[in-house]
């Protein structure tokens, strides 16, 4: 279980126009009415993992806390599962609020140093956008090299048995129309920034 966060925050630690930003994002613009109800942490299945509740996390990225929620490690175990958006009394869309924070991260390459969910995610997108499909094999060792090797020596001899049986393969894998892929992840990037 994770350790809650007790620090305390000062003025100086805020990013000023971090949470205008955040709450322009389509989508995001209820975050601005959260009435720190806590609802959200109470339905989050995943809450008691997390360094910060999800209701922490609204309060920080409205409040302007960009590097404490960037650095995060709730953004990265929030599984998706819409109990917080479903139960919101004031309708704000939590899980996308989650996304956008991430996508944030990816793209700042800020995120808590050496673990592994926001690796894989930088890695999986890198790889799509250059060869239109991931190598899983490759994947999981860049995965491994960034994050804890060690973990990857133990688990050498799944990975061999896994080759064996032509689950696991070291040829980098590509599709044809790899550059249309490439231009339609950059188009999406475009359209979120304008
Ligand atoms: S449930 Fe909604 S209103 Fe309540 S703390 Fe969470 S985000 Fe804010
Ligand atoms: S969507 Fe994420 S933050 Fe919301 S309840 Fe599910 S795991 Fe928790």
């Amino acid at each position: 279980m994770m350790k809650m966060v007790r620090t305390i925050k000062y003025e100086s630690d805020r990013v000023p126009g971090f949470g205008k930003e955040v709450m322009s994002v389509p989508g995001c613009e209820q975050l601005k009415s959260c009435i720190q109800c806590g609802t959200c942490s109470g339905v989050c299945p995943l809450s008691v993992y997390m360094d910060y509740s999800p209701r922490q996390v609204m309060e920080l990225t409205r409040s302007d806390f960009k590097n404490e929620v960037l650095r995060s490690h709730t953004i990265w175990l929030c599984a998706s599962c819409y109990a917080c958006t479903v139960e919101c009394p004031r309708e704000i869309r939590i899980t996308d609020i989650m996304y956008e924070l991430k996508q944030r991260a990816i793209k700042e390459r800020v995120y808590p140093p050496r673990f592994p969910i926001p690796v894989l995610a930088r890695e999986f997108t890198d790889m799509v956008k250059k060869n239109g499909r991931i190598t899983e094999m490759v994947l999981v060792m860049k995965l491994f090299l960034k994050t804890s090797w060690l973990a990857g020596m133990k688990n050498w001899r799944m990975g061999l048995d896994l080759m064996k049986t032509g689950r696991l393969s070291l040829v980098t894998e590509k599709i044809k129309a790899r550059g249309d892929i490439a231009r339609m992840l950059d188009t999406v990037d475009a359209k979120k920034e304008n």
